[in-house]
């Protein structure tokens, strides 16, 4: 007898309100909480970084030897990559103006006590200088994101370049992103048991008093996720994509529900990828454009690092002046791009965001205890992001190869004649 299973959102989204009551159960057993069950959110949170490179490298090879074609790896790739960044610039300002707008509301804590430890800071020419891999498995094994793009690239461009010789090299790579990409969905399905060990000890620890005295911070961030959805994703997938908004959503919304429960873009990949394509995206844009996105582009963590600067400048008294605003700008859309898409991981970036600006790291403090709840609703936006760009480049690669090919046409009547 067949057995009707819930969808896995659905599962996690039931762990999740679960965690909320388990974990004000739990309040006078935080500890116990902490030990026992954390561990096992530790697991999941292992597993998916774990399987972050491996997605990523397989399925952004498979994507740029699935084109044959450099100069055609190099337009997608370039329109996706402008169309990451000025999104994420955008969203970072939406977030700016939006924290400023909130910022009258926001509750003012307590500064004196507050620990976080920043990583080192890193010049910018460093930045750019760590970007190129000096061998082949550091990137791998310290899961740095965009060397491991690179590493993609001028791998892929050899195979490309070498041509039929490379066919066992290309079947390998085809059948390890199968591989992967199975691995993905088997450690997916552990995700409502990963989600709710994470969340129980938080609200067991913090209390739902951390939700009361930040809900202004977070209605701040949700509203900025929202309206950068509906105005900055619908324009485009209407004014280049050709496609309705309505439709847009409608069909996203598997993923959108799978990406707010699980917070990891890279564990939304696959079903985010299935949702594009039926939105009319190509499956050589989507194995590309999505992996690459998934890995550079994050416009609700850039939106929350924008709330969340002008939050904790306010909590410690100051002001944000107007070249502190554009450093924002500019810092919060190059940490985004190296942030891998696993839960989290946007909250250590924002140290980075917060030192270009001599901002107090430690307010991260801050903010930290209810990073789950932002984290949610920024990934939603990261791979909502992701899909718009894959189709606006699927229309754009259409365009350039019916003109292509309609001046070859044209040629060949000259010629002809
Ligand atoms: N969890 C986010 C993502 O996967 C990254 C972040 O922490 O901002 O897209």
């Amino acid at each position: 007898m067949k057995t009707r299973r819930l969808p896995l959102a659905m599962q996690i989204f039931i762990a999740l309100i679960l965690a909320i009551i388990c974990g004000m159960l739990l309040q006078s057993h935080s500890e116990f909480a902490k030990a026992y069950i954390m561990p096992f959110g530790t697991i999941f949170l292992n597993l998916l970084k774990f399987i972050v490179v491996p997605i990523v490298l397989f399925s952004l090879l498979a994507g740029i030897i699935s084109m044959k074609d450099i100069k055609k790896v190099g337009f997608i790739g370039g329109s996706a990559v402008v169309f990451y960044m000025c999104t994420t610039a955008i969203a970072t300002s939406v977030g700016l103006l939006f924290g400023n707008v909130f910022e009258r509301w926001f509750p003012t804590i307590s500064t004196s006590n507050l620990t976080y430890k920043a990583g080192d800071k890193v010049s910018i020419m460093d930045t750019i200088v760590n970007i190129f891999p000096s061998n082949p498995i550091t990137p791998l094994a310290n899961a740095s994101m965009l060397q491991v793009i690179v590493m993609a690239l001028i791998i892929g461009f050899a195979i490309i370049s070498i041509g039929d010789k490379a066919k066992p090299a290309v079947d390998m790579i085809n059948v390890w992103n199968d591989i992967f990409m199975k691995c993905m969905e088997m450690i997916l399905k552990l995700s409502p048991i990963g989600v709710f060990c994470l969340l129980t000890p938080v609200v067991a620890e913090n209390g739902p008093m951390i939700l009361g005295s930040l809900a202004m911070v977070l209605l701040a961030a949700y509203v900025c996720y929202f309206v950068h959805a509906i105005v900055c994703y619908s324009l485009a997938v209407k004014a280049i994509g050709g496609i309705s908004p309505m439709k847009f959503f409608k069909e996203m919304a598997p993923a959108m529900i799978f990406a707010f429960s699980s917070a990891s873009s890279v564990g939304t990949l696959p079903l985010n990828m299935e949702c594009s394509e039926k939105l009319g995206a190509k499956k050589e844009v989507t194995s590309f454009v999505m992996p690459l996105g998934a890995t550079i582009n994050m416009d609700g963590t850039a939106i929350y690092q924008g709330v969340c600067a002008v939050f904790i400048a306010s909590c410690f008294g100051i002001h944000l002046t107007i070249s502190q605003i554009i450093t924002i700008v500019l810092t919060a859309t190059l940490a985004s791009i190296g942030t891998a898409g696993v839960p989290g991981a946007g909250m250590v970036m924002l140290a980075m965001v917060l030192q270009s600006v001599g901002l107090p790291v430690e307010g991260i403090a801050l903010v930290a205890g209810v990073d789950r709840i932002f984290d949610m609703g920024r990934t939603t936006l990261n791979i909502t992001g992701d899909s718009a760009c894959a189709l606006i480049v699927s229309k754009l690669e259409e365009k350039r190869e019916t003109k292509k090919s309609g001046y070859i046409a044209g040629s060949q009547v000259e010629a002809a004649e």
